[in-house]
């Protein structure tokens, strides 16, 4: 299956559901990107700061790039100038430091809540107090460079559905419960991104609003 028809596949899935795809090109060739873009594609996610700035100038302009791993806070500064959404906001230091950097571009980054919803010890992400703190700091509530719409998973790597299910569940309610206490009025929190070429059947069907989908589009990562 080429490129295209793998994009025309995912749209068929999520046709209806009201949630997007973010086609993951991470370590694959901006001419592959390029396809992507051709067959429809428009959002972006990489997991490296470096390979982003580095494919983002050979892409058309109204890509929007997702950063979906774990972001430095010294390396805010190279991607400020463009990206659309970190989805991997994981501290309140990188808030302040993306706060910083937006604001010297005069833009307005989206951020996404990074929760550790996985088994493996190794996943990172907050936990439900620590994202509290967060929302409930002076940092937070003088933003106005950075929107938080909403919240990211990535589930333990299990073929167990029923696990799978449990851990997307977790971050429905996550989303759930903050959309309560902090953002009752904020329509624009509206998120959830879970579920990647493995398991994002599981992930619609839980509620997901952006499946993160690399293999599964492009072919196993070299
Ligand atoms: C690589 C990656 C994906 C995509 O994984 P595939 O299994 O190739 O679909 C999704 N989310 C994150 C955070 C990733 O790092």
């Amino acid at each position: 299956m080429s490129i295209a028809e793998n994009i025309r596949f995912f749209e068929e899935q999520l046709a209806g559901t009201g949630a997007r795809l973010v086609v993951v090109t991470k370590t694959h060739p901006v001419e592959r990107l390029q396809e992507a873009y051709e067959a429809g594609a428009r959002i972006f996610g990489e997991n490296r700061v470096q390979e982003m700035t580095a494919k983002q100038p050979e892409l058309p302009a109204d890509v929007e790039w997702h950063l979906i791993g774990h972001l430095q806070t010294n390396k805010v500064k190279y991607i400020a100038p463009f990206v659309h959404t970190v989805q991997s906001l994981d501290s309140l230091k990188l808030l302040e430091e993306l706060e910083k950097q937006a604001a010297k571009h005069n833009r307005v980054i989206d951020a996404l809540l990074q929760f550790h919803i996985a088994e493996e010890y190794t996943k990172t992400g907050l936990t439900l107090p620590e994202a509290e703190e967060m929302l409930t700091s002076a940092t937070y509530q003088a933003l106005r460079h950075v929107r938080i719409t909403g919240v990211m998973g990535v589930a333990t790597f299990t073929q167990d559905e029923a696990q799978l299910r449990r851990e997307f569940q977790t971050l429905r309610g996550y989303f759930g419960q903050l959309r309560t206490r902090y953002f009752a009025e904020q329509p624009s929190f509206r998120e959830i991104s879970m579920g990647m070429s493995s398991d994002y059947a599981l992930a619609l069907q839980e509620g997901s609003t952006f499946i993160r989908v690399g293999s599964a589009i492009f072919g196993a990562r070299g």
